[in-house]
C-alpha cells in the first residue's frame, strides 16, 4: 500500500504569516532588516532566506526553538488550507498518511485536532531540525517499513525536493505554502501543484 507522507508547515498548515510575524518580532528586537512585503521571502529557498537575512546554522536552530514556542501560544488559530481537508479525507481512505516535521509534536497534534483531522494521519515523526530533513524522512520510511518505491512526500519547500530527492522517493511540490511557484520550479519537482485537488489525480 502506498504511503504519502506530508511536510507540517505550508503543506498542510498555513503558518505562514503567523511565522512571518513572530520572526519579524525577534529580528525586530536585534535590529535586523525584515521585508515589509511579506511575500517576498516567498521568492526565495530556505538556503537563499539564511543567506539574505544572515542568519549562521546555529541561529537556525535557536530560531525553530523560538518559533515552536511561540507557535505553541497561537497554534489554536492555525487553520488548513482550503479544500485540503477534504481531499486529505478521500486520500485516507486508499493510502496510508503522515507526517514528518521539525515542527513539535504538541503543535501538530493541537493542528489537526482543532481542524478535524485528527483520524487522518497514520504517524507523526518530529525531530530536531539540526538533523536534516532527508534523515527525518529516510528514518519514517524505515520505521513504518515501507519501500522507497511505495512513498510519496509531499512539501512545499525547495529543501522538501532536496530531502525527497537524496532519499529516492517521489516528490510533489505544492504552491501554497512559504515558497512561490517559480522558485520551486528551479528545484526540479517532480510534480508540483498549485491546488490540493490534484493530489488525487497525481497519487
Ligand atoms: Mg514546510
Amino acid at each position: 500500500m502506498k504511503c504519502l507522507i506530508f511536510d507540517f508547515d505550508g503543506t498542510i498548515a498555513d503558518t505562514y504569516n503567523i511565522v512571518f510575524e513572530i520572526i519579524s518580532e525577534i529580528f525586530h528586537k536585534r535590529g535586523v532588516k525584515i521585508p515589509k512585503d511579506r511575500k517576498k521571502p516567498r521568492s526565495m529557498g530556505a538556503r537563499e532566506k539564511l543567506k539574505k537575512y544572515k542568519i549562521p546554522r546555529r541561529g537556525v536552530i535557536l530560531l525553530t526553538r523560538v518559533c515552536r514556542r511561540h507557535l505553541k501560544k497561537k497554534i489554536r488559530a492555525v487553520k488548513t488550507f482550503p479544500r485540503l481537508k477534504s481531499v486529505l479525507k478521500k486520500l485516507k481512505k486508499k493510502y496510508r498518511l503522515g507526517i514528518v516535521t521539525s515542527n513539535s509534536k504538541d503543535n501538530v497534534e493541537i493542528f489537526l485536532k482543532n481542524n478535524g483531522l485528527n483520524e487522518v494521519f497514520d504517524f507523526i515523526e518530529t525531530g530536531n531540525p539540526l538533523f536534516g530533513k532527508h534523515r527525518r524522512l529516510k528514518k519514517a520510511i524505515k520505521k513504518h517499513g515501507y519501500k522507497k518505491f511505495e512513498v510519496i512526500y509531499i512539501g512545499d519547500e525547495t529543501r522538501d525536493i532536496k530531502a525527497a530527492k537524496k532519499v529516492g522517493v517521489k516528490i510533489v511540490a505544492v504552491s501554497w505554502g512559504y515558497e512561490s511557484r517559480p522558485c520551486l520550479n528551479k528545484g526540479k519537482p517532480d510534480y508540483l501543484i498549485t491546488k490540493p485537488e490534484r493530489l488525487l489525480k497525481i497519487v
